[in-house]
């Protein structure tokens, strides 16, 4: 197979008998459904546009030629990561990036685990099949088209008492195995775009401790498979005019709580059975660059958002002829945003590092610091669309009062802008704001970006304790403790 079109991705989706819980119902077509039905859609939209931008988009598959969607490249050469700095940055368009969970999400996890699988899942004793699995896996992500969520988190019960692995029944867990198959019960959040997904993947994430063998786990099996349960959130999809609520009409990617209810995984399918010495291999995931790519991914849908709400930003002030300094200062901070993440894309990319097997990755250490900034710049760039808006972000008539004859004349005498923008504009401008900072989507997609790549806090003490080479700060404090000494 080949890169997927819009149709083709909805007609898998309909097909796929998956156990989707919305509202206390189970979903029958996520298609159809009311509080599904336009992110299905929003998504297909993504599928095209691969085709559309076939030049950035596509690249063909190293042994068949044919053409498959950028994510899953393995770059050769810096100008093949720059390259999908494009690409990716035209996927993350589609959704100005709103959506964290387009595919390529998590494709380009899986194209580095297919670039390194050998420094790590093997060959060798441990796991020779699940590596082999895990690279046939990888193909057939990138030739099917694959839709993949994952979930890779232990769920918390009670912070206090229970331990986060070892002995606990309520995370994902193996409880028996077959010659044919893997036996796994348990929980694990959070699956965004469960009911838009093919298939699901469980992967090494955050460390786990010696002996947690029944944990070490890794598999992707379709989302129909017997057992899977998705407990969808409430749904932030409007259902409204998308003149009222442009966003949440179009762009809510779900999330849903996964329960494994006996799941068996066929063989085949396994990466990662627990077997003796399977925690070492799963402690060594941070070793397969998977940190680099995933984060070049989601750094650059971070700029397409943060870029959006510049623009946002600025245009809000341009409405209310609002030039105030303190405006001016947030939208100068903003663009520092903007500009800051903007650096780290081309830098990532232009210091490209040769990795195993001659596969090139984006460098580390201009991303690695966007993991935890992000988390808390998102925050504030809300907090300035709330502070340039005010009330003004709820003085906004609706599609249906725009649209009645008697209200009209009105609101266009009293809702207008600055230097002639016409009430509907004001209206289309902030609802738009409002939409993006404090609709229902707004609350969750804020949530999302402070803990989607794990809370800001723990992405500060990873990356200190991870940093290796601390020679030059050592190096600038000796040379002063030297020379205060000898005076
Ligand atoms: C909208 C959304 C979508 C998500 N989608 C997915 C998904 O598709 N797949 C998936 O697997 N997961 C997903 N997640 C889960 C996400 O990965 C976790 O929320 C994240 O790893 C944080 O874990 P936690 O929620 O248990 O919070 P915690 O890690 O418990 O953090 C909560 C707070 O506790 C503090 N804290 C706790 N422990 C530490 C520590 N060791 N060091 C420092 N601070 C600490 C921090 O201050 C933090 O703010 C999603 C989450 C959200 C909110």
């Amino acid at each position: 197979m080949t890169a997927r079109t819009g149709e083709q991705f909805l007609e898998g989706l309909r097909k796929t008998d998956r156990q989707v819980w919305l509202k206390g119902e189970r979903v029958g077509d996520v298609t159809e459904h009311p509080d599904l039905a336009a992110a299905a859609t929003t998504l297909a939209g993504v599928f095209d546009r691969q085709h559309s931008y076939a030049e950035e988009c596509l690249v063909p598959d190293p042994e068949t030629g044919e053409a498959v969607n950028i994510s899953h490249m393995l770059p050769r050469s810096v100008e093949d990561l720059r390259r999908r700095a494009r690409g990716l940055a035209r996927i993350s368009e589609a959704t100005v990036g709103l959506m964290g969970r387009t595919p390529d999400y998590m494709n380009v996890k899986f194209a580095s685990f297919a670039a390194t699988w050998r420094d790590w899942l093997g060959p060798g004793e441990v796991n020779e099949e699940g590596a082999a699995n895990l690279v046939a896996f990888q193909k057939r992500l990138a030739r099917g088209d694959i839709s993949l969520t994952h979930t890779i988190i232990q769920p918390t019960i009670d912070k206090a008492r229970d331990p986060a692995i070892l002995g606990n029944k309520v995370t994902l867990h193996k409880i028996g195995e077959t010659p044919e198959t893997i036996v796994v019960r348990g929980a694990r959040v959070l699956a965004t775009l469960a009911p838009f997904a093919d298939e699901i993947a469980v992967y090494p994430a955050l460390p786990i401790p010696p002996g947690a063998e029944d944990y070490a786990l890794g598999f992707s099996i379709p989302v129909d498979t017997p057992g899977l349960v998705f407990l969808c959130r409430d749904s932030a999809s409007a259902t409204a005019e998308p003149f009222d609520q442009p966003l949440s009409s179009r762009f809510d990617e779900q999330d849903a709580f996964v329960i494994f209810d006996d799941v068996e995984i066929p063989r085949e399918r396994v990466f990662l059975d627990g077997r003796p010495g399977s925690v070492e291999v799963y402690n060594l995931v941070t070793r397969t660059g998977l940190l680099d790519n995933l984060t070049t991914q989601t750094t650059i849908r971070a700029l397409t958002k943060l870029e959006f709400a510049y623009g946002l930003a600025t245009r809000m002030a341009a409405t209310l002829g609002d030039s105030s300094p303190a405006t001016l200062e947030m939208l100068g901070e903003l663009l520092s945003y903007v500009e800051v993440t903007r650096n780290a894309v081309l830098c990532s990319t232009d210091h490209g590092r040769e990795g195993p097997g001659g596969v090139y990755f984006p460098d580390g250490r201009a991303l690695t610091p966007m993991r935890s900034l992000l988390a808390t710049w998102f925050p504030r760039v809300n907090e300035i669309i709330m502070l340039i808006g005010s009330h003004n972000l709820l003085a906004t008539p609706s599609r249906r009062e725009l649209d009645h004859p008697s209200l009209r004349p009105l609101i266009d005498e009293f809702l207008h802008g600055a230097e002639g923008t016409s009430a509907e504009e004001r209206a289309a401008l902030f609802r738009l704001a409002w939409d993006f900072v404090g609709s229902t989507l707004g609350g969750r997609n804020l949530l999302y970006e402070r803990f989607y790549l794990t809370s800001a806090s723990r992405n500060r003490i990873i990356s200190h304790l991870a940093n290796s080479d601390r020679s030059r700060p050592d190096e600038l404090l000796d040379g002063i403790l030297a020379s205060a000494r000898q005076r």
